[in-house]
């Protein structure tokens, strides 16, 4: 059995992804900052635990993972939206963006190698975004965060690969989650508009992709793979 780490797994696609290693067989940490209750209800539903962390603060890393057995598969997955104008942005919205996403990253990842190198396997997956490929106005920060993700992915890779572990992202699209809550109406049906499969993603269609740039044994690494319903070929 697997020992599953999920960054921000209390909701959308990380509790998604949750749900699929645990049906598949794996043991599931689910990582949480602010909605404890919700984590500790959905590791109760599917047999896992609920490990607290911002993934910001590196203390707060070591803390978590100091706790957990040795990770075999490990998803970056907490992140968070932030829309405005570039010359608009503070300091503090900009480091909190690359703090969360990238030293998040860095952290947890650095966190769980050891275990990794010495048992000469495992697998990293992050959550980039399409907008980390392709750049979204009014989403600057977002779109260098998830850019630097895929940076970090394709690096790691080549440097652990030697080792049997695989280090892959995925891309989504637009995904219908809370992320999207504040997007009105007219943009969602834009959206979908411009999607070629007529939808928005589901966080079971990401869930999907990660669980299978997680198998065990992989020969596929340094991949970005972008569910997105055609939004971006
Ligand atoms: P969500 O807001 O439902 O989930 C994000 C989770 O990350 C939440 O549980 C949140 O509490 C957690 N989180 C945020 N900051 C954290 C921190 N510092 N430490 C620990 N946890 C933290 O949204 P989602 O759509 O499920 O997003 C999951 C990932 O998918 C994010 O990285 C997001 O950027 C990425 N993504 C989402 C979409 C989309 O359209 N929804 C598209 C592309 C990529």
């Amino acid at each position: 059995m697997r020992n599953i780490l999920i960054t921000g797994a209390s909701r959308g696609i990380g509790a998604a992804t949750a749900r699929l290693f645990a049906e598949k067989g794996d043991n599931v940490y689910l990582n949480y900052r602010t909605e404890k209750q919700r984590a500790e209800q959905l590791a109760r539903e599917i047999g896992g635990v609920a490990v607290y962390a911002d993934v910001a603060d590196s203390v707060q890393v070591a803390e978590m993972l100091k706790q957990l057995p040795g990770i075999d598969v490990l998803i970056n997955n907490a992140g968070f939206a932030q829309f405005g104008f570039f010359d608009s942005l503070s300091d503090t919205d900009w480091h909190r963006m690359l703090d969360v996403t990238l030293s998040g990253a860095f952290y947890c990842s650095r966190g769980v190698l050891p275990h990794m190198i010495h048992q000469k396997s495992g697998a990293i997956v992050n959550v980039s975004s399409i907008w980390g490929i392709t750049g979204a106005a009014c989403e600057v920060a977002y779109s260098t965060a998830k850019a630097g993700l895929i940076g970090m992915t394709r690096a790691l890779a080549k440097e652990v690969g030697p080792s049997g572990i695989t280090v892959n992202c995925v891309a989504p699209g637009v995904i219908d989650t809370d992320m999207n809550a504040t997007l009105d109406k007219e943009t969602l049906t834009q959206l979908i508009e411009e999607t070629p499969l007529g939808r928005l993603g589901t966080p079971e269609d990401i869930a999907k992709a990660i669980f299978y740039l997680a198998e065990q044994d992989s020969f596929i690494t340094g991949q970005v793979l972008s569910p997105n319903g055609g939004i971006m070929i």
